[in-house]
């Protein structure tokens, strides 16, 4: 019964412990670590606000700069157009808007239109007009002198009187198109007669002086010449001037030097390329040429995308333009409207300023600004996106009306949106999006200055943790040490009970003279002698494991002739046990030389293990005890057939009270001190104790003494 409620206090009491632990340390830091934990959420939060906040700032910030570099450029076009009612300065007005949209890379165009007419371009460079745009010229009276060359030249083939006579309708004539067919015909002989380097002079002529003089078919003059000219270098092999020729002819198309219709544009431009392609192939070794043409003809493809486009908003934005702007001059005088107005593909931003007091613009027409979308992000959003925002994980969007994206950040817009702001003034319906890619706030946290928070709590979350197991494992060790100490207390009394009271009983016996055989008294004697011994083996062990826990033993050290030690200890204990059916057998090696021991306390060791052997016996009632020599050791081996240990006791057993198997169930009585005491006694020895058992077949427990150097 008293293991049992011994147990049930032990259990009792760990779970106060615990309980105590719990309420006193456990719970109010589980409420610090919640509260902690809520400040830190806190903080999150406060920090997302923050950022939040200074988004919306730095929106707002944005909208109102682009706001106002667009209003300062529509003033800047104002004050441009501000002096068109005097007529005489029209030029000097539309200079002032070249240098206003050569400064403003935001200017796609100027341009200009009266009521349901067409828009004009005045400042483009289109490389062509559209179709049907040309002039063409009224038909001139032909001079006699051109007639008569040309009979000479086509009828008679007399070649050298056609030259002459039109070298003299040419010196006679004064009208310049008359003139320049005139040097064409010229040209035209000189050639046939084989008069080359006279011919390229007449072309020459005709390019530089005649450029822009129109043919009858409305054609310039110059445009045709150069090509010519290009042909004729061709012919003598001249390549490397002819290309020159092509180039400067290319050039002059891309730089829109002549008014064209779009499909003489083409033609001539067509047969540039293919003229120069061809020289090229014939000639190869003309790089710096190659390079100059490859350059040129991206920039005609560039300059062609650009008339495309800007001919078809001259074509087909009137309605639309008209539909937006009545109103917005009735509105207010010093308005401006801006709108945004897709063409071909692009979306432009249109801005029409109001009228200016003494302005008068609606006398004259409507003047209006077409800010490419392309511009606006790479020379005005982008720049100053970046000026505010540092961080490159923030991407935007411009939004119209209908949240179609009209302008995006090059990097794809991911993350989730943080702000959105409107665009003020005279701005279309457009708003600008922020997105931050995953704001990531737990980390911005832990390298914020408020980090050292959500340090503190792991810290402390930390040490709590390691005190908790801490202490368990104290309180458990030391509740285990209490249990064992009065499991040890009762199995004592137990022990000294049972040997006492039969002592008690023979010895009264016998003092009674109640005991008559002889025989009788002899075994009642044994049994006394060996009850006795049992009795002061157990308090020695007792004593002497007290005196070691407290470091008072002493051990007296002599030479031991451990081999007739060993039998006269083995012959007294199997003299004891025989009655019992017990063998206890010695095999010592002889001689087995003397060791430095305390004979006692040697003597305590191997009569523990002997009797251990024979507690846990279990039926096998057979013991070996064996001396013997090994690599300059001493071994004393005890062996038995009995109970053996489970492997997972086999650590334990040299613990102190320490006891084996089942507590229910053990019959075997016992300290749980033999072993501790065998360790300590062989350690003051500067020896070692091992066991070897095999659960059911029994254990060897063997002690190993160095041996004296002198017997090495
Ligand atoms: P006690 O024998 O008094 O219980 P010990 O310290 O001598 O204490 O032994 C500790 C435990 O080791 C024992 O309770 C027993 O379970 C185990 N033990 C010791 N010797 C043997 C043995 N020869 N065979 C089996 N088990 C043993």
């Amino acid at each position: 019964m008293l293991p049992m409620s011994n147990m049930e206090t032990s259990i009792h009491r760990r779970r106060r412990i615990l309980l105590h632990f719990f309420l006193g340390i456990g719970l109010p830091s589980l409420l610090l670590g919640y509260l902690a934990f809520r400040g830190i959420q806190n903080d999150i939060a406060l920090l997302e606000k923050e950022q939040l906040n200074e988004h919306n700032t730095i929106a707002q910030q944005i909208t109102n700069s682009i706001n106002d570099k667009i209003s300062a450029l529509e003033e800047a076009f104002l004050d441009s157009i501000a002096n068109l009612q005097s007529p005489q300065r029209g030029s000097a007005v539309l200079r002032s808007l070249e240098r206003l949209k050569s400064r403003q890379s935001l200017v796609e165009e100027v341009f200009f239109f009266e009521s349901a007419e067409r828009i004009q371009l005045p400042l483009a460079k289109l490389l062509f007009l559209s179709s049907g745009s040309a002039k063409s010229l009224p038909p001139q009276p032909r001079p006699s002198a051109l007639l008569l060359g040309e009979q000479y030249e086509f009828q008679q083939k007399r070649y050298q009187e056609a030259l002459t006579s039109y070298k003299q309708a040419f010196a006679q004539i004064s009208n310049h198109q008359a003139k320049a067919e005139a040097l064409n015909a010229i040209a035209r002989v000189q050639i046939k007669s084989n008069l080359f380097p006279d011919a390229i002079k007449s072309y020459e002529t005709i390019a530089q002086d005649y450029s822009n003089t129109r043919m009858g078919g409305g054609m310039p003059s110059g445009l045709a010449a150069r090509l010519e000219l290009g042909d004729l270098f061709s012919a003598i092999d001249d390549s490397s001037s002819a290309v020159q020729t092509f180039i400067r002819l290319y050039q002059s198309l891309i730089h829109a030097e002549w008014e064209l219709e779009k499909s003489q544009y083409e033609f001539f431009a067509q047969q540039a390329e293919e003229s120069i392609d061809e020289i090229f192939s014939q000639d190869a070794p003309m790089q710096s040429y190659q390079s100059t043409f490859r350059m040129l003809r991206s920039e005609e493809k560039k300059q062609r995308e650009i008339t495309e486009r800007l001919l078809t908003f001259q074509e087909n934005a009137a309605p639309n333009l008209l539909a937006k702007v009545p109103r917005s001059m009735e509105n207010s005088r010093n308005a401006l409207r801006r709108f945004t107005l897709d063409i071909a593909g692009r979306t432009y931003l249109v801005s029409i300023p109001g009228e200016r007091e003494g302005n008068g613009n609606e006398d004259n027409g409507i003047w209006g600004l077409l800010l490419s979308s392309e511009q606006l992000k790479a020379n005005l959003l982008a720049p100053i996106i970046r000026q505010h925002v540092s961080s490159e994980d923030i991407h935007w969007i411009v939004k119209g009306r209908d949240g179609q994206a009209i302008l995006k950040s090059d990097d794809s817009a991911s993350g989730s949106m943080t702000v959105r702001a409107n665009f003020a003034g005279n701005f279309p319906p457009w708003s600008l999006e922020l997105y931050q890619q995953d704001p990531r706030l737990f980390e911005t946290l832990l390298t914020s200055r408020r980090g050292i928070y959500l340090y503190m709590f792991v810290l402390l979350a930390g040490i709590l943790i390691f005190g908790l197991t801490l202490t368990i494992r104290i309180v458990t060790h030391e509740l285990e040490l209490g249990k064992m100490k009065s499991d040890f207390v009762s199995t004592i009394s137990h022990e000294f009970k049972s040997p006492l009271t039969s002592i008690r009983q023979l010895s009264e016996m016998l003092q009674a003279g109640r005991v008559p055989s002889e025989e009788r008294r002899q075994r009642y004697y044994n049994v006394l002698l060996e009850q006795s011994e049992r009795l002061s083996l157990l308090i020695d062990n007792i004593l002497d494991f007290a005196k070691m826990e407290e470091g008072k033993k002493e051990f007296e050290f002599e030479m031991v002739d451990i081999g007739p030690l060993l039998e006269e200890l083995v012959s007294t204990i199997q003299q004891q046990v025989r009655h019992e059916g017990f063998t206890v057998q010695a095999e010592i090696d002889k001689p087995l030389p003397s060791i430095q021991a305390d004979r006692a306390a040697i003597t305590q060791a191997i009569t523990n293990l002997i009797d251990n052997a024979i507690k846990y016996s279990a039926g096998a009632k057979k013991v070996f005890v064996r001396g013997f020599t090994q690599n300059q050791y001493l071994i004393i081996a005890v062996q038995d057939f009995g109970l053996g240990i489970e492997p997972e006791e086999i650590d334990k057993v040299f613990e102190r009270f320490y006891r084996g198997g089942d507590e229910l169930t053990r019959t075997v009585k016992g300290s749980g001190l033999g072993l501790t005491l065998v360790k300590q006694i062989v350690q003051a020895h500067h020896g070692s104790v091992h066991v070897e058992s095999e659960p059911g077949r029994g254990s060897t427990f063997s002690i190993r003494l160095p041996l004296p150097l002198t017997e090495v």
